[in-house]
């Protein structure tokens, strides 16, 4: 189902499909809010600048995000202090709080009617053991925001036990957004080609359709391996979200809660978005393990609620919590990446966006080191290296997988299964007619063993998160080819 952000607005108007080869002083690639901020801050500065994007503009993560404009990135502050130290950590609140101010002063500049509001944002527990959490957090963040408070109640309708808030916190509907920062780009000149995947970036002249100067990879999770092999540094993550309407008083700030299951709040117009039941992507799950957790959360909470939107998204998420931006690698100059947002690339996208210009226009950030790209950090963050680790080894050899122990005729309708057929494993995937689909359950991107997703009748790769419908057609990066598909007879 389409996120009500897709819904709320027309196509964001493009130029269309690119069929020409073409040059710009500087190539985007990715048409979500990384892309479209960094496009618009160059257009600004005064650079011919072409974005392309394999879909329309903001269908990728940007279009399915909760989109709360926050520093508080969850439980970080604390984490950050530890590790690199208090003035790192404030260097990273100052950046997302910049970004904040910079998004809110883009709007006003451009008279974007994208319903952005100011809010509070708060994370809490309703559990007793994670109080201690929230306590190390809030004692970290006397150092680095004074005017973030610990809170024991809230307007939620439940109790908390324990909980902080940032104020003077935003949110917005991000393709409303994206919809003002395109006008002012193609009004000036800028190009944005929309159905146009980008295959490879290559040095050699005489190979580039789009031929520039810099080029910027605004993917979300980069399509290119080598170099710079982010695929090992990198995992994604998915989560899903309702949209539901209810005759209650909704909440009127935003809320995450620290707590596994973990849930998330904030309305939309007349819409309460609960999101959470998140999972690294390409594990197996079902409507119970998704969309079916935060249904019953609603209809604890709000009885009479009718639920009128579903979606889910997934974004990547670094080992260190802290995104990749600038030189794609040592060896590719005039390269550039923004990624790893760990699911805060509201802020994010706008941070690494005025990072990436100050660098490509000749400045340079205060900021810039924080979130260098090419950094070397031992990694100490090992919940989420075991994360990235587990299903990505497991999945790396067809050979060794188990098909699940199913027959062919055994697969549910309108679900998938891997079963084995003559030896060799095979994805079907059995339509609401009982017709079967045959595919070969390997990724195109580096061949790991992809799994069912029954809440969204996909395939999804449990290495880096590459997703495909239940055909086989590629959806979703870094894999950027369909999987190949067995004519077999039923
Ligand atoms: C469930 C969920 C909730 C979230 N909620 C919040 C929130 O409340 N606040 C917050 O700050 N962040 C949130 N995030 C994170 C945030 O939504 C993302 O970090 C952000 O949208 C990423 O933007 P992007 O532009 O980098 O990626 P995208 O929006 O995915 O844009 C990348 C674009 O690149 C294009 N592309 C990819 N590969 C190619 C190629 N080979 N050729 C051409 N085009 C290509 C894609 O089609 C896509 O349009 C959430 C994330 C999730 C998963």
């Amino acid at each position: 189902m389409n996120a009500f952000w897709i819904d709320s607005i027309k196509e964001i108007k493009s130029n269309g499909e690119l069929k020409e080869d073409t040059s710009a002083d500087v190539c985007v690639i990715g048409a979500g809010i990384s892309g479209i901020t960094t496009a618009y801050y160059l257009i600004k500065k005064g650079y011919n600048t072409i974005i392309l994007d394999r879909n329309k503009i903001g269908y990728g993560v940007t279009g399915y995000t909760t989109a709360k404009i926050t520093s508080q990135h969850n439980l970080i502050y604390h984490y950050l202090s530890k590790q690199y130290g208090i003035k790192f950590a404030k260097k990273y609140y100052e950046a997302n709080e910049e970004a904040i101010k910079n998004i809110e002063e883009t709007i006003k500049e451009n008279s974007i009617d994208c319903d952005f509001e100011i809010k509070d944002n708060y994370i809490y527990t309703v559990n007793e053991e994670n109080i201690e959490k929230i306590n190390e957090e809030a004692e970290s963040l006397k150092y680095i925001n004074m005017n973030a408070e610990k809170v024991e109640k809230s307007e939620l309708p439940f109790k908390i036990r324990k909980g902080i808030v940032f104020k003077n916190q935003a949110q917005f509907n991000p393709l409303k957004y994206l919809e003002g920062l395109v006008g002012y780009i193609l009004n000036r000149g800028g190009r944005i080609y929309t159905n146009s995947l980008c295959t490879d970036i290559k040095r050699k002249d005489n190979e580039y359709h789009v031929k520039a100067n810099g080029v910027i990879l605004a993917t979300q999770y980069p399509f290119l391996k080598v170099p710079g092999f982010y695929f090992a540094k990198m995992y994604q993550a998915s989560s899903y979200i309702i949209g539901i309407e209810t005759k209650n008083e909704l909440p009127k700030d935003m809320y995450l809660s620290i707590d596994e299951p973990n849930f998330s709040f904030r309305t939309a117009k007349n819409l309460l978005l609960i999101g959470g039941a998140g999972h690294k992507t390409g594990n197996k799950v079902d409507y119970n393990q998704t969309y079916g957790i935060l249904e019953k959360k609603a209809k604890e909470l709000y009885p009479d609620c009718n639920i009128k939107y579903f979606w889910s998204t997934r974004d990547a998420i670094t080992l260190d919590k802290i995104p990749y931006v600038g030189e794609y690698s040592n060896l590719m100059p005039n390269m550039y990446i923004m990624t790893g947002f760990n699911k805060w690339g509201m802020t994010s996208s706008n941070v690494t966006a005025n990072i990436v210009v100050d660098k490509i226009t000749g400045g340079s950030s205060i900021y810039e080191e924080i979130f260098k790209s090419t950094r070397y950090k031992p990694i100490v963050n090992k919940d989420e290296s075991k994360n990235m680790l587990i299903d990505s080894t497991k999945s790396l050899l067809l050979d060794r997988i188990k098909a699940e122990n199913i027959e062919v005729e055994d697969v549910k309708s309108d679900s998938g299964a891997i079963v084995d057929i003559d030896g060799t494993k095979v994805g079907i995937y059995k339509d609401k007619t009982g017709k079967n689909h045959y595919i070969k359950p390997v990724c195109t991107h580096l061949g790991c063993i992809l799994e069912w997703n029954d809440a969204d009748k996909t395939w999804d790769c449990p290495c880096h998160g590459s997703r495909y419908d239940k055909f086989g057609k590629n959806i979703y990066d870094p894999a950027i080819k369909n999987l190949e598909v067995f004519d077999f007879k039923d």
